[in-house]
């Protein structure tokens, strides 16, 4: 789409906007579309759709291009003067009022590793560590058992070394649709050259097309299958017994435990086939070299650590760690969502992953800050979603940068009411989005080709992005407004007076002990993957080769029992479980304003087994009502033995209608990430074709 208002666009090598893969992309003059380059991930230029489309919301229509203020009621444009007054002024009262522990910070795993430190060094010297991203509500729970057994919460492997596996396990992911260039340009290649691709899904998708097995896992019951998986390889000698007496520990207590465990009862709990759970079991165990790749599948359960903490099992029991083509590899789903955690922008972790607990970490980063090290609150923030629950009780204002969690947190409704509750709102974004139709000021920042800065993708390189345009009317880059408010909040100017991103990046890579040594200029239009030693020669493209990242030579084995699902199902109920498109991202403020998109991704509709169809006596066209205690919405069937019996599935994408609002918010224990996978509700027709 060429550019309405004019402004002119020029082509620099960027990054896409939209999934954790990080392709290159930049503007064509030719198209006034975006093209690729040759970027460190997509090195023959590839995109999917969205890369593709990526400009068209840059110069859309309905950007907000000027400061909104409410006043009576109504947001009105205002200046930034104006706009930044009543923030300080609101901000300051509610701090004298109720103590800084009373604001949220809500970071984007959209925006740059410089925009994300900035806010959460913005709320540290505020006063709290309630600054958290989105990431809390996709692979948290991932990060959270990564980091307590191997010590890193990241990408094992790189995308390179990974296909160079003898089979891929993929679970809980659909690399197919939400990862294309991945799929595409790494996972298909090595499919054809032979690798075996194992696939672990409730539905039948676009992955599971190549792939040699599927196992049509019941939503809410991955422990019970991945225990089998871990028993099969233990009980037919599968176990890499070498690996295991040299890096891990726990393995006679785990021998046990597999002993004990029913592989056919797990497997009907699971709702797999016993034989093939087996053959599975047996080509991953076989394997010289197997790779795992997981997603929200997995992870976005109330027990998603314990689930990413069964599937680390079967790496190390089978001795598929630290070696090229091996590992556990998180698919990350924004184009930051890795380095917005790695900076810090969590409650309870520094830059770096330092704990906010340790007045060591602590006394660092206030010496690195120039302020006295009790300026930085020691007492763990709120995450995202408890920060949302505590709106009008502990929390009473929030800063909101990039991000729409009106439609993507869970039990959407309560969300809103909370939202109605909370005293004084911010939010910096492009459009007027569900959340920001809630703010007391709204101020309008820069689209993804209006920023420079870094971003760290799904296997940890960092890679730049550079502006291709100016952003429009009175909007500004983003790091340019966070630095003004920070500046104003703070009381500490010179702490935020940077001459632009880089100047943000060499700060953040001195304080963030993983991005040490990386430069500006060494990343280049290339990358520079993390850990990233100072002085290194090479850079490290897999993790855990000789000791595991947390010091440590072992990783210990974790004997995991099932966890039931939250909401009961009763006789009549289905199982909601949700996912995306390849045309569409999250909430979909960006791409539902992508004409191209919407055409491409067509009607939203609800998959139903042809059996629970009939039963309901729904076919394929007709409108289904879905209810459950926490909300509605009504859907076009789609009849299909594509999702297993009993499970109906639905895309999280956009508000209209909500199918967030029928997913339920019990949280994780150690994570805090919800259960969005796992949904009972009644499903049905409302009007036929
Ligand atoms: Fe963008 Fe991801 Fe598509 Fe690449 S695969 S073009 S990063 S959405």
């Amino acid at each position: 789409m060429a550019s309405d208002d004019d402004r002119p666009f020029s082509p620099a090598e960027s990054v896409c906007p939209f999934c954790g893969v990080g392709c290159g992309l930049q503007y064509d003059p030719a198209s006034g579309a975006a093209r690729g380059w040759n970027g460190p991930v997509n090195t023959r230029g590839e995109l999917c759709p969205k890369g593709v489309a990526a400009f068209d919301v840059v110069d859309h229509p309905d950007r907000v291009t000027t400061p909104l203020v409410r006043e009576d009621g109504r947001l009105v444009e205002a200046s930034w003067e104006a706009a930044l007054d009543r923030i300080d002024a609101e901000f300051a009262e509610v701090v004298d009022a109720h103590g800084p522990e009373a604001l949220a910070f809500f970071a984007s795993s959209n925006c740059t590793n410089e925009e994300n430190y900035v806010l959460q060094k913005l709320a540290r010297l505020l006063g709290t560590n309630t600054v958290d991203n989105c990431a809390r509500l996709c692979h948290s729970s991932t990060v959270a058992a990564m980091a307590d057994r191997f010590g890193a919460g990241a990408m094992t492997n790189s995308l390179e070394d990974l296909t160079e596996a003898d089979v891929f396990l993929v679970v809980g992911a659909n690399p197919a649709v939400n990862h294309p260039i991945i799929f595409r340009s790494y996972l298909l290649p090595a499919i054809k050259a032979g690798t075996t691709l194992i696939h672990v899904d409730p539905r039948r998708t676009d992955t599971t097309q190549v792939a040699t097995h599927h196992l049509a896992v019941r939503p809410g019951y991955d422990i019970p299958l991945l225990n089998a998986l871990a028993a099969v390889v233990v009980k037919e000698g599968l176990v890499d017994e070498a690996f295991c007496a040299d890096r891990v520990s726990g393995l006679e207590a785990f021998r046990e435990f597999a002993a004990g465990v029913d592989i056919d009862a797990n497997a009907a709990q699971a709702g797999v086939d016993a034989e093939t759970l087996r053959e599975v079991a047996r080509a991953y165990g076989e394997a010289e070299r197997a790779a795992i790749f997981t997603g929200m599948g997995l992870s976005q359960h109330h027990c998603g650590t314990a689930n990413v903490h069964a599937l680390l099992n079967l790496a190390l029991l089978t001795g598929n760690v630290g070696r090229r083509g091996t590992g556990v590899n998180p698919l990350r789903g924004q184009n930051n969502v890795q380095g917005a955690g790695d900076v810090g922008a969590l409650p309870d972790l520094l830059p770096g992953g330092r704990r906010v607990t340790d007045a060591d970490a602590r006394a660092d980063l206030a010496a690195a800050w120039g302020v006295d090290s009790d300026v930085l609150p020691a007492v763990p923030g709120l995450t995202e979603v408890e920060a949302t629950h505590a709106f009008g009780d502990e929390i009473h204002a929030a800063f909101v940068l990039g991000e729409n969690p009106v439609v993507t947190e869970p039990n959407a409704n309560r969300v809103a009411d909370r939202f109605d509750e909370l005293g004084f709102l911010v939010v910096q974004d492009l459009f007027l989005t569900e959340t920001a139709e809630y703010a007391d000021v709204v101020l309008p920042g820069s689209a993804w080709a209006e920023r420079g800065g870094t971003v760290t993708n799904t296997d940890r390189q960092m890679i730049r992005m550079r502006p291709n345009a100016e952003p429009p009317g009175d909007a500004r880059p983003d790091l340019d407004i966070l630095c003004a408010v920070a500046r104003r909040l703070t009381g500490r100017p010179d702490q935020f007076d940077y001459d632009g991103p880089e100047a943000v990046f060499t700060e953040l890579t001195t304080v963030t002990p993983p991005y040490a040594g990386m430069t500006y200029e060494g990343i280049g239009t290339g990358s520079q993957r993390w850990p990233f030693p100072e002085g290194a020669e090479t850079e490290t493209a897999v993790l855990h080769e000789s000791t595991f990242a947390s010091g440590d030579r072992r990783a210990s084995l974790r004997v995991v029992d099932h966890v039931d699902p939250v909401d009961p199902v009763g006789d009549d109920d289905l199982v909601l479980t949700t996912g995306r498109v390849l045309a569409h991202f999250n909430s979909g403020a960006l791409t539902t304003r992508s004409d191209r998109l919407v055409r491409i991704g067509g009607e939203r509709t609800l998959q139903i087994h042809p059996d629970d169809a009939a039963a309901r006596d729904i076919d394929s066209g007709d409108t289904v009502h879905i209810i459950n205690d926490r909300g509605e919405a009504s859907l076009t069937a789609e009849v299909t033995p594509a999702v297993r019996h009993g499970t109906v599935f639905a895309t999280f994408h956009g508000a209209e209608p909500s199918i967030n609002a029928l997913v339920g918010d019990t949280l994780d224990p150690i994570a805090k990430i919800p259960e969005y996978k796992h949904s009972a509700v009644r499903v049905t027709v409302t009007s036929t074709e």
